[in-house]
């Protein structure tokens, strides 16, 4: 509880995965005042699958049993029981080996996706509707000594905050405002589109439409994996030749073009991309923005994609941004003053910026070993899957709480220190 006579109001922008999970983290402190500002008039997300490895299912149990429960109800697996514990098959996609099975990487939760908008919804319910502020873009900051922050929006308008937490994503303007405007970004093909089972059912064999695969091939590779309690699958096929991407992140594609960049691979491939023939295939940007030199600067910190955005090929991307939510709040639990923000933001950077560096850069080596493009593994199943196993076990092994426990110390030692 605070020493403070008032409330220590934090200001959290962005109201995607990231935003959510630590306002609600937040909101459960009763010496905090939080407020949540999202650009969009309402909350929203793109819809499509985002899977979660098992750390990412600990992180929002650590979080609390509400977010736990809500991800319990939105919860899709693999649909056949003996591959409840498979994360993706890896399969040959193209050549000589089409077909082939590769390596399959296994955990206790198995491959275990959400439809993202359907997702998204249960978490709105959890942050109180007054401190949730519709229609504010952030556009800049003040920031001066002895004063209170000021949030300046699009629209015109400003609010005042001791601290702020930007979860404002990819493009974050919190970023920005920490480290200036050029941040380094990979821009390769993504597409994708949600696919009714049925059809997959129709175009390719059932074990194959119900189940979690990828399949890798020079230079590319798709994934599938079912959501929407096995009545949808997500098809995603992504080109790593990292051509230059241009016009708006995310747009909608021609069927013809997708069939141009894969037209070399085997026929289950072919079926495949086929049902993406539909009007609703959009093409998103990727990023991938390890390289920051900080999380925080005094009062302001951000999380999430603000300040890792990570390409998708170990599924890891909104599961960073849980686990960032996860450790932030907690250490906010402990936050006595005014003063010891920036102490707890400096024991966030020093656990998580480590942690959530290293899931981008084994998630960019991933894209290139499902590209068959690896260093050292390039096209040898046997490597391949020693890779891939022992890449996905660090990911998913992770201790969270023991990094909660170890921000904690940190902030503890930095208080005793006498920095404040
Ligand atoms: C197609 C696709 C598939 C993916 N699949 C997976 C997956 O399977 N598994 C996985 O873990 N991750 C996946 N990811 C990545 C994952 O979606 C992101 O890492 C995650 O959503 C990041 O959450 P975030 O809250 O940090 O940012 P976002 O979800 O981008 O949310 C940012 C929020 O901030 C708001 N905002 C932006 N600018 C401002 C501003 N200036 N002022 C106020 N508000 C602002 C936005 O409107 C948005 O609501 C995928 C991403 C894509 C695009």
């Amino acid at each position: 509880m605070s020493n403070q006579d008032r409330k220590i109001r934090v200001a959290v922008v962005g109201s995607g995965m990231g935003g959510l999970c630590v306002a609600i983290g937040l909101l459960k402190h009763a010496h905090l005042d939080v407020q949540v500002y999202e650009a969009a008039h309402k909350f929203s997300e793109i819809g499509a699958g985002v899977a979660f490895g098992p750390n990412a299912q600990r992180a929002l149990r650590l979080l609390g049993k509400e977010t736990e429960e809500a991800y319990l109800r939105q919860v899709t697996h693999n649909q056949w029981h003996e591959e409840r514990n498979v994360w993706f098959e890896y399969i040959y996609g193209m050549g000589p080996r089409e077909g082939e099975l590769i390596a399959v990487p296994k955990n206790e939760t198995g491959q275990s996706t959400v439809h993202r908008a359907k997702f998204l919804d249960e978490f709105v319910r959890l942050v109180p509707k007054e401190v949730a502020h519709f229609g504010k873009r952030l556009e800049r900051l003040d920031d001066e000594a002895g004063a209170p922050l000021t949030l300046h929006f699009k629209d015109g308008t400003t609010a005042e905050a001791d601290c702020i937490i930007g979860a404002d994503g990819v493009h974050s303007a919190v970023r920005k405002h920490l480290l200036g405007e050029n941040h380094p970004a990979l821009d390769p093909v993504f597409t994708g589109s949600l696919v009714p089972i049925k059809d997959a059912e129709a175009a390719l064999d059932e074990r194959f439409a119900k189940n979690s695969t990828i399949l890798v091939g020079d230079g590319a590779c798709i994934m599938t994996y079912p959501i929407d309690f096995g009545e949808t699958m997500n098809v995603v096929a992504i080109n790593s030749s990292y051509k230059k991407w241009e016009g708006p992140w995310v747009q909608k594609v021609a069927y013809q073009q997708i069939a141009n960049e894969f037209s070399e691979w085997g026929p289950r491939a072919q079926k495949l991309l086929k049902l993406l023939d539909n009007p609703e295939t959009a093409a998103w940007a990727m990023f991938d923005n390890s390289k920051v030199p900080t999380f925080y600067k005094g009062r302001v910190a951000m999380l999430g994609d603000a300040a890792h955005a990570s390409t998708p090929f170990q599924g890891q991307g909104a599961g960073q941004a849980i686990e960032d939510a996860y450790v932030l709040s907690s250490l906010f639990a402990a936050i006595d003053t005014l003063d010891q923000v920036p102490l707890a933001f400096q024991a966030y950077d020093k656990v998580r910026r480590p942690r959530s560096q290293r899931v981008c850069e084994t998630s960019r080596e991933a894209g290139e070993l499902c590209a068959l493009r690896l260093k050292g593994v390039n096209d040898d199943p046997k490597l391949f899957e020693q890779n891939i196993t022992w890449r996905m076990d660090w990911m998913w092994h992770r201790d969270i709480a023991g990094e909660r426990a170890e921000a904690l110390g940190i902030f503890t030692a930095l208080l005793e220190d006498g920095k404040v």
